[in-house]
């Protein structure tokens, strides 16, 4: 069997060529990587549960027409997705104060949010990611207006349809990055929700305890990274031993 060829290695994904041109497989590792990789884990079974994860949103996603680079699941821990070239931010919507917002504005983690404030970081490691206006974008040629104005408003729509779902299973959507794609159909460009939505990306805290189901469990130090990704899998009705059905939508009980 020919060996497949390697696009990109990342922190926590894979991407290697597809089976057919325009397509990539992304395959999700178990690694865990917090403060720019300073911090670095491997948490048995955590690529499985994003894969589905991200499978669950990016198909939900694809059902309120939100376009996005997902075609479909392969196996336990590869996709097969639409190349697109990735738009150089990293795209954070927040509903709730917390991270990096709270330090920067002296806002209590937790504190509702007069409206979602949607943010925007330029994707450079080595400067970490720092956090960039409209101004810069537009200057620097990093995405047009009318880019800014698409990526705005497929934001928010992701924002809706997340904040929806995870509120029915009894979880807050304090905040989440994605980022997007652009894929070229003829002359034409469009811009596509791209890379991956799972527990790595978004705060999610219980809505009752207040229990962190995410990342900040591996950041801060606050237990089981998997107990948490799987309660949040759980919850949706998307274990790996149950994984969603394209086209048909998850019954939560
Ligand atoms: N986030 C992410 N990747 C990054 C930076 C942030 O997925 O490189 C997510 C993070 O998980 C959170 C949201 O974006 O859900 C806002 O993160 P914040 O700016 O508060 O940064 P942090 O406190 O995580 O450094």
């Amino acid at each position: 069997m020919a060996r497949r060829k390697k696009i990109y290695e990342g922190k926590a994904k894979t991407l290697y060529e597809g089976p057919e041109p325009g397509t990539i497989v992304q395959y999700f590792k178990d690694d865990a990587t917090a403060f720019n990789a300073e911090k670095h884990d491997i948490i048995e079974g955590k690529g499985v549960l994003n894969n589905i994860l991200s499978e669950f949103f990016m198909l939900g996603l694809g059902q309120i027409g939100v376009p996005t680079h997902f075609l479909k699941r392969l196996n336990m821990r590869e996709q097969l997705v639409r190349s697109c070239e990735i738009v150089p931010l990293e795209v954070i919507v927040r509903n709730y104060a917390a991270g990096s917002m709270s330090k920067r504005l002296g806002i209590d983690e937790g504190t509702q949010l007069p409206r979602p404030i949607v943010e925007y970081c330029y994707k450079d490691d080595a400067l970490g990611d720092p956090l960039v206006s409209e101004e810069h974008i537009a200057a620097f040629g990093w995405a047009s207006q009318q880019d800014m104005d698409d990526i705005l408003s497929l934001a928010l729509r992701v924002n809706d349809f997340l904040s929806g779902v995870f509120l029915a299973v009894g979880i807050r959507l304090v905040d989440f990055k994605i980022e997007i794609g652009r894929v070229y159909e003829g002359d034409f460009q469009r811009l596509v929700v791209a890379d991956e939505i799972s527990p790595d990306s978004c705060r999610l805290w219980d809505i009752k305890t207040g229990q962190k189901l995410d990342k900040d469990v591996f950041r801060r130090d606050l237990g089981s990274l998997t107990d948490a990704y799987s309660e949040v899998a759980r919850r949706l009705g998307v274990m790996p031993n149950n994984p969603p059905t394209p086209g048909k939508p998850t019954l939560v009980n």
